[in-house]
């Protein structure tokens, strides 16, 4: 992630991108729609509530925190629907959506999937297993992966998925061997590294050259899978795919990736004779996280995807092919917060004042990973004093255990407020730990009639279940 938006107060002994200062909101109440998730709100007594019909009847975050304790997910059922939904309906019927598993997964996840008719990517064989106990159709199931195991791939074409994104030579061979043990022929797409980089962090940046996933075009090692692909009869080649990264804000990565993949599927149309009739664009639509991102909605992406995609393929005298898309955190991203309880609060004179949560770097490890930023604030009431210059942490071991690293907070927040970070849906429950031996949070779904606990909390018999001594 670019740090240019993160502004941060040079009074504060930061190392900062010229020009840029961290200024208070204007309102330090205020609630954001942008980066918090559709529902929430604020009642008569200014308590944060989430859920209920039309912004009345929501749940307020004092008594799902008094039910279900904190720290906590609390995930708004409705937001997650209508997201899956926009996805869907702004691709139609011409196009697949993939809603990639490991943003966040849960069987009650997969049911709104299901229900709201977009499809699902897994990338292990325990994600494959949730998809499966939760009665997701193995057709509808895509499953991805740098090294999949024999037992992951065996498993996956037992199921019947819908296919397999073969992402090495070594995987042709072994999946061929296995597709063919079980007479089957096997729906594949090749996962090519198109040479894009996606202005987004390092480490979430993934069809550069240099990095493990996919099959380069330039290097010619795309068109050389196809050919080893081709000479499988149990393996059915689909198409092609590309993923270019992850919390990405503009399209024309997505552009360039597009026009290099009708590229490959020209070349493989001269070599071979054959018309691939899908592409797959893969996920890393951004969210806001601040009130400063400002991400596209799906119907504008998609519009701009299939343009794209139509344009290059008429100048390729290509018939257009099936478009996937693989949305994860544009999704779940923005429906969920994390809900907080303030503990030790530790003014550092000169410096900034540290509030420390129940939680941290073992349900968001965000912060630490990528330099995620995130914001806060005070859900339990509202305060009318200044605000502070907070750094969230966690009550973890480490000094890099932040949560949100530069916030405003009202100076006369204490011990026993809820503060919540909004935005949280995506890669914080997955990537959960128990460091510390932590117990991961619950991920509470509220919708317009209650909330439920769709994964429970973990409790100190779960961690000694698995230390047999
Ligand atoms: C991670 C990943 C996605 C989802 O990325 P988001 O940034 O969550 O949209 C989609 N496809 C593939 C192959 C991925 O690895």
């Amino acid at each position: 992630m670019s740090r240019s938006a993160h502004p941060a107060g040079p009074r504060h002994g930061d190392v900062l991108p010229e020009g840029h200062y961290l200024a208070p909101p204007s309102d330090l109440n205020a609630l954001d729609p942008k980066v918090w998730a559709r529902t929430v709100t604020r009642d008569a007594e200014g308590v944060a509530t989430v859920g209920g019909r039309d912004g009345v009847g929501g749940l307020d975050v004092k008594a799902l925190a008094a039910e279900f304790g904190t720290p906590a997910y609390i995930l708004d059922e409705q937001d997650f629907r209508t997201r899956a939904r926009a996805w869907r309906d702004a691709f139609g019927d011409g196009a697949d959506v993939y809603y990639a598993g490991k943003a966040f997964l849960s069987k009650a996840i997969v049911r709104w999937l299901r229900e709201e008719g977009l499809n699902l990517d897994v990338c292990s064989a325990g994600e494959l297993a949730v998809a499966l106990a939760a009665g997701m159709p193995g057709e509808r199931i895509a499953l991805h992966g740098n090294n999949k195991t024999a037992q992951e791939l065996e498993h996956a074409v037992k199921a019947g998925v819908g296919h397999i994104v073969v992402d090495s030579y070594q995987e042709i061979e072994l999946l061929a061997a296995i597709a063919e043990s079980q007479g089957v022929r096997q729906p594949i797409l090749i996962r090519v590294t198109v040479g894009v980089e996606a202005h987004t962090h390092e480490f979430i940046a993934t069809a550069h050259e240099d990095q493990k996933f996919g099959l380069s075009l330039s290097g010619g090692a795309a068109a050389e899978a196809v050919r080893r692909v081709l000479a499988k009869d149990s393996l059915e080649l689909r198409g092609i795919h590309s993923h270019i990264g992850s919390q990405i804000f503009d399209t024309a990565g997505f552009e360039v990736s597009a026009r290099r993949l009708v590229g490959l599927l020209a070349e493989v149309r001269d070599e071979h004779g054959v018309e691939l009739p899908e592409i797959d664009l893969g996920g890393g639509l951004g969210i806001a996280y601040t009130s400063e991102d400002d991400p596209k909605q799906p119907a504008e992406i998609a519009a701009s995807l299939a343009e794209i995609v139509r344009r290059e393929c008429a100048s390729a005298q290509l018939k257009a092919p099936r478009i996937s898309v693989e949305p994860g955190r544009a999704i779940v991203g923005p429906t969920a917060f994390t809900l907080y309880e303030v503990g030790t609060i530790k003014p550092l004179e000169g410096l900034r004042t540290y509030v420390s949560v129940d939680g941290g770097m073992s349900d968001n490890i965000r912060t630490a990973l990528y330099d995620a930023e995130y914001s806060v604030a005070l859900v339990s009431r509202t305060s009318e004093a200044a605000p502070m210059l907070v750094r969230v942490v966690g009550k973890h071991c480490e000094s890099g255990d932040i949560v949100v690293r530069d916030a405003f907070l009202p100076a006369d927040l204490a011990a026993g407020d809820l503060i919540a970070v909004p935005a949280t849906g995506a890669y914080c429950r997955s990537m959960a730990s128990n460091y510390n031996h932590a117990l991961r949070p619950p991920v509470v779904a509220v919708d317009a009639d209650g909330a439920r606990v769709i994964v429970r909390r973990e409790t100190e018999e779960d961690l000694l279940r698995l230390d047999i001594g």
